[in-house]
């Protein structure tokens, strides 16, 4: 029933985590499709693959924030 009320008014989906500041994965209220944001900004589905590469990007990017807030701390 879930999936029928998607395909009629379409998926409505909220930020599940944000990856880094231009990359989010989201995921649907309804039937809990994930997708994520490609590296053309278009929405697409969260596969295992985007999941490896998002854990990537976030580590990479949480990393740059903390040498960011030593450099601060200076
Ligand atoms: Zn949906």
């Amino acid at each position: 029933m879930k999936q029928l009320y998607c395909s009629i008014f379409g998926h409505d989906y909220h930020i599940s985590k944000e990856v880094t500041y231009h990359l989010k994965e989201y995921a649907c209220k309804h039937c809990k499709e994930q997708v994520t944001t490609n590296g053309s900004g278009k929405l697409t589905l969260l596969t295992p693959k985007h999941k490896e590469i998002n854990a990537v990007l976030e580590r990479i990017h949480s990393n740059r924030l903390k040498r960011k807030a030593l450099i601060l701390d200076r």
